[in-house]
């Protein structure tokens, strides 16, 4: 059976390893291609993207993909649409691998804003010490704000930044809460801007900002369209078994 899974997470890499050691699988890997270095799969990878959900329509019929599984990032939007609109008009079925939100817990000190600019203006006018911990993407939003002295983690260092006062670290999770502590103890960190990513390997920053009592400005995560969906890459194997079942039974 076909698969095309769109990656880009922790819970893709974890389902290639998986399908690529199953052998009622053919499948492939797409990566947007965000990160430099990214880690190694068993599975032939593609990167770039498709050109739109037009592109990603012609990668599948072309390819004659049995199923697509969009294991993306909460916040990759885009391609998630483009994976829903895609596998609407054709015949290739679409599986939805979602990780769930981190809930609040006693002691988290959360402000919800919508986007990195609502992010902006909750900081306020005062200078702080600021910790952006969100992607390389939406940094430049705060540049608006010139006044904070910022402390940016990123995979891959996200080149001149227009801020007056930064701080680069180039890291990759997973992240452990000690380690995270000391960093935001070190830096002397006063708010913590986050995308509410969920999952463990991240988790670390939300917790030791809970400990310190730090402030958590969280992005909310897009509305995402409906699609069958899974939370983690056992049910996403589990489903297409499922799936290969049905083919070999209508003789596909
Ligand atoms: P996006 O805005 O949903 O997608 C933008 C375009 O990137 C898509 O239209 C598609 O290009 C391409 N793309 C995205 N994921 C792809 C994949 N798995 N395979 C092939 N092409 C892919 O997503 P984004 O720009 O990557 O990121 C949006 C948000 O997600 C940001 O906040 C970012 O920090 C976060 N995020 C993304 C990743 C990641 O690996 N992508 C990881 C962590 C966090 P075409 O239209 O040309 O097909």
């Amino acid at each position: 059976m076909k698969v095309l899974l769109l990656g880009g997470t922790t819970e893709a890499a974890v389902l290639a390893r998986l399908l690529a050691a199953d052998p009622r699988f053919d499948a492939t890997l797409s990566l947007a291609g965000r990160t430099k270095s990214p880690a190694a799969s068993p599975l032939p990878t593609l990167v770039g993207g498709f050109g739109g959900a037009k592109g990603l329509l012609a990668y599948l019929l072309e390819n004659k993909v049995d199923a697509l599984v969009d294991a993306t990032h909460p916040y990759a939007a885009q391609m998630t649409m483009h994976a829903v609109e895609a596998a609407t008009d054709c015949d290739t079925a679409l599986l939805a691998l979602r990780r769930p939100a981190w809930e609040q817990q006693p002691g988290d000190r959360w402000q919800q804003v919508a986007d990195a600019e609502s992010a902006v203006e909750a900081l306020g006018t005062d200078p702080k010490r600021v910790f952006l911990s969100m992607g390389r993407l939406e940094i430049h939003s705060f540049a608006r704000a010139p006044q904070h002295d910022y402390l940016i983690r990123s995979v891959d260092h996200p080149g001149d930044l227009p801020m007056p006062y930064v701080s680069v670290i180039t890291a990759k999770g997973p992240f452990d809460p000690a380690a995270e502590a000391a960093l935001l103890k070190q830096h002397r960190i006063e708010v913590l801007v986050s995308k509410n990513s969920g999952g463990s390997a991240t988790y670390g920053k939300i917790q030791a900002a809970r400990d310190l009592g730090v402030p958590v400005i969280m992005l909310a995560r897009p509305t995402l369209p409906w699609a069958d969906s899974v939370t983690g890459p056992e049910a996403a194997m589990a489903w297409l078994a499922a799936h290969h079942e049905a083919l070999a039974q209508r003789g596909v």
